[in-house]
């Protein structure tokens, strides 16, 4: 569904993408992991074109993704992203939240928005806060929130970026949770994570990123008990 060639990225003089190679197929988890600083969010932001690759390829279905050849919108529909920090709109309530991208960027009716946007706060978990604003919801409910935000878009995948790292311990288990549940319905899923468990549990390839490059890419079993580079060696050293 994804393919990545020969991907370069530089910030300057920093080289941080250094020839990533990468597919991701239709229903895949893929769980990419990697010290601070190894190139991981630049990677996902070059996938639906938050930031520009300098040098390489990333195709979409049997799309070339960049300027020339599809509309960037569209690919940021298609490829939906969840972050560290949820931006929700702080002077919107839940719902308005939700429905705000599918009125506005797939016109639909408000009175569909609306039940479309229900029953994927349902779905999280969250049907009864709807009309509440996000400072009355704990971090954890914002972020389920923002993930029923990005499936209103109708993604085809979703990409998370350390979506759990900003929350109390005792609230990433509920992100979680949803995120499974969401892999088990067939999501196809690339997900930069600090949680180990996650990776192992739900993950259907590890990739090691170091330093721009893919030290290491595997299953989760392979990965966790048997890694093959020094640096994946190293790493599970300090996080496990
Ligand atoms: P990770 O997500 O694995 O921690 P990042 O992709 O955020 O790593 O960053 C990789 C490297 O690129 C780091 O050295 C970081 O400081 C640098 N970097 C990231 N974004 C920018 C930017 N917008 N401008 C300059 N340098 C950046
Ligand atoms: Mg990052």
């Amino acid at each position: 569904m994804i393919k990545v060639k020969n991907l370069h990225k530089y910030f300057k003089d920093l080289h941080v993408l250094k020839g990533i190679d990468l597919e991701v197929k239709s229903k895949e988890v893929v769980v990419i992991l990697g010290a601070s600083g190894s190139g991981k969010s630049t990677l996902l932001r070059c996938l639906n074109y938050l930031e520009v690759k300098d040098e390489g390829e990333i195709w979409f279905e049997d799309t070339k993704v960049d300027p020339v050849h599809i509309k960037l919108n569209k690919v940021r529909e298609d490829i939906g992203m969840v972050f560290q920090h949820f931006n929700l709109f702080p002077h919107k309530t839940v719902i308005e939240n939700i429905i705000e991208a599918p009125i506005i960027v797939r016109k639909l009716e408000r009175e569909e928005a609306i039940q479309q946007g229900m029953e994927l706060l349902e779905k999280v978990g969250l049907a009864d806060k709807a009309h509440v604003y996000p400072e009355k919801l704990s971090g954890g409910q914002k972020q389920r929130v923002a993930i029923a935000r990005s499936l209103a878009m109708n993604p085809r995948a979703l990409l998370f970026d350390e979506p759990t790292s900003a929350l109390d311990p005792e609230l990433v288990g509920e992100v979680l949770n949803v995120m499974k549940e969401l892999a088990q319905e067939g999501m196809t899923m690339v997900v930069v994570t600090h949680e180990m468990g996650f990776a192992r549990e739900v993950a259907d390839r590890i990739v090691f990123l170091d330093n721009g490059v893919i030290a290491e890419e595997s299953t989760p079993e392979q990965f966790f008990t048997n890694p093959q580079s020094e640096k994946a060696r190293q790493f599970l050293g300090k996080v496990l």
